[in-house]
């Protein structure tokens, strides 16, 4: 499957990386993937070329001079909606790069082998703003569980009164949730309806995403009352608070 748009244009990466191996690796296998790929080395760098290329994706490493990667993600995600990849160096600097929240589509772990990166590419590429529909678009109900109010055709999401913006796959996880509210959603389930055939990271990218959420959703995301953990199944949107809150204000 050839990397270009309907337009026929080749997808351009960003990559955004200061170590040699890295670069070359990349390089060479995406353009075999038929991207065509700009470098920049440094944090600086990459937010020059990202105005000078305008990219499809961009693929930015987490520990670079100059400008963090954290940084440089943020000053994109001001001005662009365009897809982010964050590469980070462990596995555990991604719950860190996670809960700053800086706006990127994904995370990779280094080492990462180059098959599963570019089905990650393509899976954001996919997803992309512009090309994606709304999860519910063929019920269009709006689900509504306590002050967590979620309208699926206007893409708004309003907690305690408050809109909050969601990144779709956010957004859809949410969706569902709260769909089945009181009920428990296994991984399997999840994982499948959210991301189907696009799943094919670690198990962590479910976990991320839960952890996203509840950052935006709970009251204390430390101790979870709304989206709980089923310990060796899954997870559940509680009802159990929205009865308890309602019932002490009747
Ligand atoms: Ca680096």
């Amino acid at each position: 499957m050839s990397a270009g748009t309907a337009m026929g244009e080749p997808v351009t990466i960003l990559v955004v990386e200061d170590e040699d191996s890295f670069v070359e690796a990349l390089t060479v296998g995406l353009k075999r993937e038929g991207f065509r790929v700009q470098v920049a080395r440094d944090g600086a760098a990459a937010l020059d070329l990202f105005d000078a290329v305008a990219p499809d994706l961009v693929l930015l490493d987490v520990m670079l001079p100059r400008v963090s990667g954290i940084d440089v993600c943020r000053e994109i995600r001001s001005r662009s909606k365009v897809p982010i990849i964050m590469v980070t160096a462990k596995g555990s600097e991604i719950d860190t790069v996670v809960g700053l929240e800086v706006g990127a589509d994904d995370y990779v772990t280094k080492p990462y082998r180059l098959r599963e990166l570019v089905a990650r590419m393509r899976a954001v590429l996919r997803r992309a703003p512009s090309e994606s529909e709304p999860l519910s678009a063929q019920t269009g109900m709006v689900l509504e569980v306590g002050d967590v109010r979620l309208d699926p055709d206007r893409h708004e999401v309003v907690i305690r009164g408050r809109e909050v913006n969601l990144p779709l796959k956010e957004f859809e996880l949410l969706a569902l949730l709260l769909e089945h509210a009181g009920r428990v959603l296994t991984r399997d389930t999840l994982i499948d309806r959210i991301w189907g055939l696009d799943y094919v990271g670690d198990t962590k990218t479910l976990d991320v995403h839960i952890k996203r959420l509840r950052s935006k959703v709970e009251d204390d995301p430390s101790s979870p009352t709304r989206i709980v953990t089923i310990r060796g199944l899954g997870y559940k949107y509680d009802l159990e608070r929205r009865r308890a809150m309602s019932s002490g204000a009747d």
